[in-house]
């Protein structure tokens, strides 16, 4: 496929039960624990070219369970704890779900921010997620969807992705081998 030379793929990420253990509304640095192999996981994608995008519902801001400040101290600890992998961007979206605007997953706002943010390639890029939600957006952007069975997944019936994997370390190995595959077509970087 063809693309302009100066745009990125990318592999947006879901945060809570994909990058680290599903804790309901996490509003503590303490609470965070990442899961095995994820930072070495983000540093193979990042090798290969990959910008790391997280893409995050974070209801527990607009209903009122935690603040903002709160939500930031999390989401610095998830950072500190991946290293020496490095996220491009770090999205979150504060809506209810019943005041939810274009930005909340299902919809695809926030990934149309981070492509123009990033100047990323959709077609070359993925989603990662444990929910429908994930895939749905993934979908809804024109990315390829990937469902890992850490987090909710394991039980997740109702999505349609594209690839299904034990978890994020296996979903890399998914995208590094079609990446292999198709090298010198379209790599990615
Ligand atoms: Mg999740």
């Amino acid at each position: 496929m063809t693309t302009a030379p100066n745009e990125s793929a990318a592999v947006f990420l879901d945060r809570d039960g994909t990058l680290m253990r599903e804790v309901n509304y996490c509003a503590d640095p303490k609470q965070v624990e990442i899961f095995p192999g994820v930072p070495e996981a983000l540093r193979r994608l990042q090798a290969a070219g990959y910008k790391l995008i997280v893409i995050s519902n974070q209801a527990g801001i607009g209903r009122g369970y935690f603040t903002e400040e709160q939500y930031r101290a999390v989401e610095a600890e998830v950072e500190r704890a991946v290293l020496p992998a490095n996220f491009d961007g770090v999205y979150f979206c504060p809506d209810r779900p019943d005041l939810a605007t274009d930005r909340r997953k299902p919809a695809p706002g926030m990934v149309f921010e981070a492509r123009r943010d990033h100047k990323i390639d959709l077609a070359r890029s993925f989603f990662i997620g444990d929910k429908a939600i994930d895939i749905e957006c993934g979908r809804n952007a024109g990315v390829r969807t990937i469902l890992v069975k850490t987090g909710y997944g394991a039980g997740e019936t109702r999505a349609a992705p594209d690839w299904i994997a034990e978890d994020l370390s296996a979903a890399v190995d998914i995208i590094l081998n079609l990446n292999e595959a198709s090298r010198g077509d379209s790599p990615a970087g």
